[in-house]
């Protein structure tokens, strides 16, 4: 099949791509398309067979079920079997952004896209060219990341291209996403408001406005290392968003952290290729470091992928997972991961680089 790439530059551009996209969407097709946490792989939520080419594109397991996006509120209402008082309060305050909500799901939801479960999980994404896509479509389009099961999720349109060219018709190329972590998975068909995922929307935003919320503890980690604690959003219990290379997480105070680097980066073996994932602020201090004779530590990474400032989280979020899908395009056997904070924003980043190591408990 051949892919095409539209790129959208200008109004015109924008308005061909959009018309094309919601044609194919309509004919049961799968089209790649931008939205403010990373890119989605769409198609009309209410055709099963539309949806079953996602799963086989992305080589999805079957039981980890999709996002359905919506346009509007109404929209919304119309693929629950209920619409409780907090789906109200969440999507006033967050939609249209990095949220997603389960509710009970109504009967037009294919089995498909719920993945056996009696839910479904429900976002309306900030990202223009997604909302003018779905409102065009006519329809709510189920759409997860547009990448390859189990590869970091797509941030540019050249990610999606390097997953799925030739196996789509259509790729709308807008560049890079704004967030780049997935949106925040939130249950609301339980007693408490419970976090799924954590992703653009932080737990401390969401209690501001539910009061209490709680986290699904496997999310915190663990659950490959233990069968009893299973994570309730199918999705979380793959090893997930990883790279080729082993990751090691380099975490402490700020001494410590530098000392870790200096340590692995001084005892790297000559067939080893090693990346570096770290903050500004710590190349800095790698780069004043004596490493060997008078070789400045880091000159002996293969890649130093700079995630920003320490004090922009939001900014390291958004370049996680280029910077994972660097290195594989650089044949990182290791990757030396500076962690952050586990709050706000932090938090999902975490969750991501952990997931992305595997969860092993010598990694952590
Ligand atoms: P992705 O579309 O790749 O960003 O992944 C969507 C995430 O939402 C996965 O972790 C899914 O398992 C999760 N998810 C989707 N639908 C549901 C649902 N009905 N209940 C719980 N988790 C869900
Ligand atoms: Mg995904």
């Amino acid at each position: 099949m051949e892919t095409k790439r539209l790129l959208i530059d200008d109004l015109a551009r924008k308005e061909q791509a959009l018309r094309e996209a919601a044609e194919l969407i309509r004919q049961g097709e799968v089209v790649a398309f931008p939205t403010e946490t990373v890119y989605g792989l769409g198609a009309n939520a209410l055709d099963s067979s539309a949806c079953a080419k996602i799963f086989e594109i992305k080589g999805r397991p079957a039981d980890n079920p999709l996002i359905v996006h919506v346009a509007s509120v109404p929209e919304a209402k119309k693929l629950v079997k209920d619409w409780p008082p907090e789906a109200e309060i969440c999507a006033r305050q967050f939609w249209p952004g990095p949220l997603t909500i389960v509710l009970p799901k109504a009967d037009c939801i294919p089995d498909i896209i719920s993945g056996g479960l009696d839910t479904v999980a429900i976002r309306m994404p900030s990202h223009p060219l997604a909302l003018e896509l779905i409102a065009k479509a006519e329809c709510p389009i189920a759409a997860p990341s547009a990448n390859i099961s189990g590869k970091p999720s797509p941030t540019e349109g050249e990610h999606v291209w390097q997953d799925f060219c030739g196996k789509i018709p259509l790729l709308i190329d807008a560049g890079k996403c704004k967030v780049g972590l997935e949106s925040t998975v939130l249950d609301l068909s339980g007693k408490t408001p419970l976090i799924l995922r954590p992703g653009g929307v932080t737990w401390e935003q969401l209690a501001a406005v539910l009061g209490k919320v709680e986290l699904d503890p496997a999310v915190e980690g663990g659950f490959l290392i233990s069968d009893s604690l299973q994570p309730k959003a199918p999705g979380m219990k793959y090893r997930h968003y990883a790279p080729q290379g082993e990751i090691v997480l380099i975490s402490g105070h700020k001494e410590q952290r530098i000392a870790q680097f200096i340590s692995r980066l001084n005892n790297k073996k000559a067939s080893e290729r090693m990346a570096l994932l770290c903050f500004e602020e710590t190349a800095v201090a790698l780069r004043e470091a004596a490493g060997g004779v008078s070789q400045p530590a880091i000159a002996k990474a293969d890649l130093v992928f700079l995630l920003g400032s320490r004090k922009n989280m939001a900014e390291a979020a958004s370049r996680l997972f280029k910077g994972l899908r660097l290195c594989d395009q650089h044949k990182i056997g290791i990757i030396l991961a500076e962690a952050m904070e586990e709050k706000g924003i932090g938090r999902a980043f975490m969750n991501r680089l952990k997931k992305a190591a595997g969860y092993k408990k010598d990694r952590l």
